[in-house]
């Protein structure tokens, strides 16, 4: 996590907490499309939602997790054992190689349970920040602002970060909003850039927190 910056106006801190609050308004049935029952099978929908869209992960994860029930089921397999289950989704052998490197360290290092701080899941084989920041979030283990591609690109857009990176994105909406609100704000603005703040063409046009939003690097052609 990148260095605490200086603390932002309080008039940008309250047309953050107005975004989201608007947000929650208009999307009150916002909440994780990936489908798990306990904080393993979170652990591995995570992983594998990696450049792949939710729906796709979450038809190949019944046949994955019947296979492999648990740690130690997973952490017994080699990674090759894995790939014909996942094969549809990008990345597969990465993955692959990933979820049996997590579930090794798992039962080897956590007695055969996810761990639930940012420091001990950030050492897992294949776990990176937002990774590990959408566990904690949904675990409600540890507050954490995961910045996946939406989050990134919403908050640019919104004014309410410059950082091109990840981690700087990070920090800044931690700054932003108050630590209650930083699991659900990412929740919201990840589906409110599935549902209208689209990459390609923002629906602008009927955005609910449009007079609170700058629009910047959004040009006037792409707008809807
Ligand atoms: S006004 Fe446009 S650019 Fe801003 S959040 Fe809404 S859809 Fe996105």
């Amino acid at each position: 996590m990148a260095a605490r910056r200086r603390a932002p106006p309080e008039g940008e801190r309250a047309r953050a907490l107005e975004i989201v609050e608007r947000l929650e308004r208009a999307m009150p049935e916002a909440r994780i499309a990936l489908r798990f029952e306990d904080p393993l099978q979170l652990l591995v929908a995570v992983i594998l939602s990696a450049q792949s869209t939710d729906a796709g992960v979450n038809r190949v994860t019944p046949a994955l997790f019947a296979a492999f029930p648990d740690a130690a089921a997973l952490a017994r397999a080699a990674p090759e054992e894995l790939v014909p289950l996942i094969r549809s989704l990008g990345l597969h052998r990465n993955k692959a190689r990933a979820i049996v490197g997590a579930a090794r360290a798992i039962v080897a290092h956590h007695g055969a349970q996810v761990p639930r701080s940012r420091a001990a899941l950030e050492a897992l084989p294949g776990v990176g920040p937002k990774t590990a920041g959408v566990v904690l979030v949904h675990l409600g283990a540890e507050a954490a602002f995961p910045v996946d591609t939406h989050v990134g690109r919403l908050a640019r857009r919104m004014g309410l970060s410059r950082a091109a990176d990840p981690d700087g994105v990070e920090v800044d909406l931690r700054a932003l909003l108050p630590v209650e609100r930083w699991g659900r704000g990412h929740q919201l603005l990840v589906w409110h850039g599935r549902r209208c703040c689209a990459a390609r063409a923002p629906a602008c046009s009927r955005c609910p927190v449009a007079d609170l939003c700058p629009r910047r690097g959004v040009p006037e052609a792409i707008r809807r």
